[in-house]
């Protein structure tokens, strides 16, 4: 094994060495997180269609623009698809993402797939200051935590059971909720992998507690729509 493919499936103590995870590609910024996701020890899929969601051990939603996504989800009958799979298996939705995950939408009020418990208010930080590149602590093992800010949502009401494990100006950028985790800014645009690290962990975690509960093998067919 060269020292690259140590580095990229060499995850201890969890039973899944390398979980594929899909990666939403109908808009966005999806190339930059299969990069990620393969340097955090995970093997991407690209997903365009309901069907490619069979099999995968989790789902990343980018960042891009949640209109256009949710207008193609509709459009291709796969919101529900994807609503099905999010509320079951782990899911990390960055910006975009993390707004389509949300229980509610705020600036201007639209549809999502309702599964985190938080409020999200779209373009927040203003016209002037949309994009920004922030460091900050974050409860993340290995010190402050570069985020990179592209007309960003802002979470503006978390539930109880949401975790903060970073914040911008006292409001929280980087939440988990169990098995999904979504973050305001794009992590996959930072050289730093602890985000997509954690994510693919969670990842193996879920399985780990599915499959003690003989409901889930890997790479099985997810009992999804279409
Ligand atoms: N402003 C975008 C939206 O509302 C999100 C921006 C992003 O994903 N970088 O969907």
């Amino acid at each position: 094994m060269t020292n690259t493919e140590k580095q990229h499936c060499s995850l201890k103590d969890v039973p899944l060495a390398c979980p594929r995870i899909g990666v939403l590609a109908i808009q966005g910024n999806y190339a930059s997180h299969a990069q990620a996701l393969t340097e955090a020890g995970a093997t991407p899929v690209e997903v365009r269609k309901p069907a490619q969601l069979s099999g995968l051990d989790g789902l990343v939603l980018p960042g891009g623009e949640s209109t256009t996504m949710l207008k193609f989800l509709e459009k291709h009958h796969f919101f529900e698809a994807l609503q099905v799979f999010c509320g079951a298996r782990p899911v990390f939705g960055t910006c975009a993402g993390a707004i389509l995950l949300a229980r509610e939408v705020l600036n201007p009020a639209q549809r999502s797939l309702g599964l985190l418990d938080a409020i999200v208010e779209r373009n927040a930080y203003g016209r002037q200051i949309d994009s920004a590149i922030v460091t900050a602590e974050t409860a993340l093992a290995g010190g402050p935590l570069e985020m990179v800010f592209i007309r960003a949502p802002r979470i503006v009401a978390t539930g109880a059971g949401v975790e903060v494990l970073a914040r911008r100006d006292g409001f929280p950028t980087l939440i988990r909720q169990g098995r999904i985790l979504a973050a305001t800014f794009h992590p996959e645009l930072s050289r730093d992998r602890r985000v997509h690290r954690l994510f693919v962990e969670i990842v193996a975690a879920g399985w780990e507690e599915l499959a003690s509960q003989n409901r889930y093998t890997p790479s099985s067919p997810a009992r999804v729509g279409n």
